[in-house]
């Protein structure tokens, strides 16, 4: 019914996810509601297990917080790519064991790598400047540092221009020309100890051949380094693979990566006489097409287009205004409908910009009716603010029949979180 999604079905005229009816969901926990499958999050991360059985997979924790999410992860055996101490602290919440940790950032604060150090993992170093503090602050530490080089290895990709993360004019990485110099001195350095190499050229990539080139570059670098007297441990690939937002767009799945990139690495790696560990950080292939958000209409207005106004905007699901995201919308209560007729369908926050979907055809829609967006589980609730004083949703974790909340909907009291008025101010 909805391709390879195979958690999602539509059943007498309900849309269900696994087991459970997502309407009667609606009804019970309230909308906006985030609701991830447990089936599909575990299909998807032994999907990579299958595809790289000799790599370690450490998920982007940025693309999806939720604790019991990361705690299915760190069962079925991933590490966790985390870029702030935040999601160190929450990677280790859910159980990922330190050795399976890469700490990432191009801006990283000295409490940060204090709390790397502190905690025992592995840091991915993206200036000279900070190998410098880093080492400091590890050999006065009484430590030794695992480190990985962030490399900017200049690859463009086709993505939107804000998911680009590899090109030469990016914020991230260490330009690839000084990229052994950095990697020699840190040889001399006491508290840290050079490892290997690391990128992470974008997002929501759909053609495989910029991996290719990505892999590549990387082993180009990787020679580099071994005639400054390095050795090379890892290879970090980072992660990036897209996923099918639009029906009519495909995607690749973790196997199409593996078939274009492991030859390419393993020739090279072959010629230069060395066997590093292969490290992915898939994001948003593992959580995207798990999760979808309930929300309900609020109202239908026939304007110089016809308006659905819904209870979740870019507060809840940043995508679409940050990104023109595409995400597939199903009329939950009406799944089986036919598409009659074009709706821009907006949310509640003052902006004119608040749009999640621009003359999509749907079946006739009214107030009252439940709009599941799919393939909302990445850089989904990790986005949501309380922009125009609204609290942030809950989220649903389903197996099988079962539906359990994995965090708590916010009330209004989430809103004063913190706040304090000086009591001069109080008469
Ligand atoms: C965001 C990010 C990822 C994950 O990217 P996806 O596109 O979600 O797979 C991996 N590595 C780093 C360093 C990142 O910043």
């Amino acid at each position: 019914m909805f391709g390879t999604k195979e958690h999602l079905r539509v059943e007498g005229s309900h849309l269900f996810i696994e087991d459970v009816d997502t309407v009667a969901l609606a009804g019970e926990f309230g909308t906006p509601l985030y609701v991830t499958s447990e089936s599909r999050l575990r299909h998807n991360i032994r999907a990579y297990h299958q595809a790289f059985p000799e790599a370690d997979k450490y998920f982007a924790v940025k693309a999806n917080g939720n604790l019991a999410t990361l705690r299915i992860l760190a069962q079925e055996g991933a590490g966790a790519d985390v870029f702030s101490g935040g999601e160190l602290a929450l990677a280790r919440l859910a159980g990922i064991p330190r050795e399976k940790i890469l700490f990432n950032g191009n801006s990283k604060s000295s409490r940060e790598l204090e709390m790397a150090v502190e905690a025992g993992v592995r840091v991915s170093v993206d200036s000279p400047e900070e190998l410098s503090v880093l080492g400091e602050l590890a050999s006065w530490m009484g430590k030794k540092v695992e480190v990985l080089f962030r490399v900017n290895p200049d690859v463009s990709v086709k993505t939107h221009p804000k998911i680009a993360t590899g090109l030469r004019s990016s914020k991230f990485g260490i330009p690839a020309p000084s990229v052994a110099g950095v990697f020699r001195k840190a040889l001399e350095l006491e508290g840290v100890e050079p490892v290997g190499l690391h990128c992470h050229i974008g997002s929501q990539i759909l053609d495989v051949s910029s991996f290719v080139e990505a892999a590549s570059r990387m082993m180009d670098l990787a020679g580099e380094v071994l005639k400054v007297g390095g050795s090379i441990k890892m290879i970090d690939l980072g992660g990036g693979l897209g996923i099918q937002y639009d029906p009519a767009i495909k995607a690749p799945v973790p196997a199409d990566l593996a078939s274009a990139v492991l030859p390419v690495l393993a020739g090279r790696c072959g010629v230069m006489g060395i066997s590093p560990r292969l490290i992915l950080e898939p994001g948003r292939s593992i959580v995207g097409d798990t999760t979808i958000l309930l929300t309900t209409v609020n109202v239908v207005k026939s304007a110089h287009v016809t308006f659905v106004g819904i209870d979740a905007g870019f507060n809840v699901l940043a995508r679409p205004m940050l990104y023109d995201s595409y995400h597939h919308i199903v009329v939950a209560n009406r799944a089986a409908q036919a598409p009659e007729a074009p709706f821009t369908v907006v949310g509640p926050i003052c902006e004119t910009g608040d749009v999640l979907a621009r003359d999509r055809m749907l079946p006739s829609v009214h107030r009252g009716d439940v709009l599941a967006f799919f393939d909302a589980g990445a850089y989904g609730f990790s986005m949501a603010s309380q922009y125009n004083g609204q609290p942030r949703p809950a989220e649903v974790l389903v197996h099988g029949s079962q539906a359990e909340v994995t965090r708590r909907a916010e009330d209004y009291s989430a809103l004063l979180a913190g706040q304090a008025v000086p009591p001069r101010l109080l008469w």
